[in-house]
């Protein structure tokens, strides 16, 4: 196989010396990214450079692109910019471990496995784009979130939902600036 960079798949033997640079951008549909919860909305760069020594090879690079996701606490959609940089190390599938303690520890390392000396470099750079999304995002660090009785987005503007008896205590502070107002 001669080497098809802009597929992601590597043929190892021809990998060379000084190592092979890939400046690449890929739509988001390449990686078949498919997740609820946000949206790839700008083209993927991808700038690497993948060595060889002996049998195992490293890639090492950044990844960047834009996603859309909402607040987790409002529900508003928000724009991030992710650039994960990555250092992936491939062994031959060979090396595999059989053991699964084993292989748990060595995910942590970043270790992928390639066979028929071909290294795919998509499904890893695929991991980085999922692991660099924040689990709970936020439209910004003090977001107000909803009122969970009526839904209304308390960053906009308050309801009248709370009682002063029972109203939350980040709420009355709020309250207390509005009367020094
Ligand atoms: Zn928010
Ligand atoms: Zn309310």
């Amino acid at each position: 196989m001669k080497n098809n960079p802009s597929n992601l798949l590597i043929d190892i033997s021809e990998i060379p010396e000084e190592g092979l640079k890939l400046d690449l951008i890929k739509s988001p549909s390449f990686f078949e990214i498919e997740e609820a919860n946000f949206k790839i909305t700008k083209p993927i760069s991808i700038h690497c450079n993948i060595t060889k020594v002996d049998d195992e090879i490293y890639l090492r690079g950044t990844i960047s692109s834009t996603i859309e996701i909402k607040c987790s606490r409002c529900l508003q959609s928000l724009t991030l910019s992710v650039d994960p940089k990555f250092e992936i190390t491939y062994l031959p599938l060979t090396l595999m471990p059989c053991d699964e303690e084993v292989e748990l520890e060595k995910d942590d390392m970043d270790i992928s496995y390639y066979s028929n000396n071909i290294v795919d470099i998509i499904f890893p750079l695929r991991d980085q784009i999922v692991l660099s999304i924040p689990i709970k995002p936020l439209c910004t660090p003090d977001c107000a979130g909803l009122c969970p009785v009526c839904g209304q987005n308390l960053n906009i503007k308050m309801c009248s939902c709370y009682k002063s008896e029972d109203i939350d205590p980040r709420l009355s502070i709020l309250k207390e600036l509005k009367f020094q107002e």
